[in-house]
Formats: C-alpha cells, structure tokens, sequence
C-alpha cells in the first residue's frame, strides 16, 4: 500500500501543531515542535504572511489526512462516504476516521501511534470479536469487543504502552480492560471527545468545490 514517508516532525511543526506522530518521542522533551515550533524549511521563521481562504482550507485537509496517516484518494473517500451519510459532513467524516481499527488500537492504549497501530494490525496482533483483523481501514461499531491475540501479548512494545496508558488517557467510547488485553467500543465517538483542534467545515468547504 502506498503511503506517505516524508519525515513525521517536519509535518507538525508545517502545520503549526503536535500530531502525534511518533510515539513516545511526542510526550518527551525531544519533540521537535517543542524545540522548533516554527515552520521548517529556509522561510520557516519568516514574518506572518496573509494566507488566502484556499491555503487555509488545504492546510486544514492535509493537518487531518497527516493525523490519520492517509493520502489524498482514500481521504476523499471518506469524504464522499460522510457526504453520503445523514447529518453533518464534517462531523460524520471525524467520527469514521476515529472509527478507523488502527485508530482505535491506538486509542485504547496497545499502540504509542497510529502507524504502530497500523503495523501491529497487518501483523495479526490484533481480533475483533475474537477474529483475526488486519485491515487497519475496518470500521469499529458499537459493542465490538477488540483484543489483542494471545501469542502477542508478550509483545513488549504492547506492554509498555499499556504501561503508559493512564499518562495519555482513554475516551469515554472505549472501556479497557488492561490486564486481560482486552477493549470495547461502548458508544460512537461523538465530535466533542476530538479535542484536537480541527475546524472540520474548512475541510468540506474545500472538498465540495
Ligand atoms: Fe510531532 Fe511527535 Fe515529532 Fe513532536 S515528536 S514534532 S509531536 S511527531
């Protein structure tokens, strides 16, 4: 599968913003957007330059699509299938990110990133209602019961993010039971539980044009 392998540091401080793109490093004092939280490149420390509407709005698409570790054909996928769905597009295209399986194993604490994540479930770590998943895409739905298998959970990168679960906290739509390796999708996440700052209607307003 293609994917985007440009380096993940640059991409936070491009977009003004920690993303959490790589693990441990992002909670330490070695984050680069903590040292550096400027734009990268020659003109990175320029003075403020007036951006047009178009700019911002790309700006917005690319922050959400760099978060979720997707290119531009999968993102507008998602975009179409939102737009299809009831009620707000903005809101039903976060709500179907977060429903992402890589997403929620990362969420729920088996994972320090989304590309872990990711990687740990093209490895087969992980089932869904006690079936072998490995399509990091698949979407969670209500009730799912998410473990990690039993010959995994040795894994010590597993381990010690579990370690640190309560450091980065768990969303209410997930219930974890840590010891048993086990977590359940309780509800939908709803758009208040996405803290992270995204102005969801700039992203529709650029993918309806
Ligand atoms: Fe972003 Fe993490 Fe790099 Fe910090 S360490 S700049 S949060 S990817």
């Amino acid at each position: 599968m293609a994917r985007d392998t440009g380096a993940s540091c640059r991409r936070c401080r491009r977009e003004g913003l920690k993303l959490f793109l790589k693990g441990d490093r992002c909670y330490s004092d070695k984050c680069s957007f903590e040292r550096r939280a400027y734009a990268p490149g020659q003109h990175g420390q320029a003075r403020f330059k007036k951006q047009s509407d178009y700019a911002i709005q790309l700006r917005e698409k690319q922050k959400v699509k760099t978060m979720y570790g997707m290119l531009e054909a999968q993102f507008q996928q998602y975009f179409q299938k939102a737009d299809r769905q009831r009620g707000v597009t903005g809101e039903n295209l976060l709500i179907m990110l977060e429903r992402r399986l890589d997403n929620a194993i990362f969420r729920m604490g088996f994972a320090s990133s989304r590309n872990q994540a990711r990687q740990f479930v093209r490895h087969k770590h992980v089932l869904v209602n006690g079936r072998k998943v490995n399509i990091p895409s698949f979407l969670v739905s209500v009730g799912d019961e998410i473990t990690i298998k039993e010959k995994s959970r040795a894994n010590a990168q597993i381990n010690d993010n579990l370690e640190a679960v309560e450091r980065r906290g768990i969303p209410s739509w997930i219930e974890l039971d840590k010891n048993s390796y086990r977590a359940t999708i309780k509800t939908l996440p709803n758009r208040e539980e996405l803290t992270m700052p995204i102005q969801e209607q700039l992203i529709v307003e650029l993918c309806s044009k």
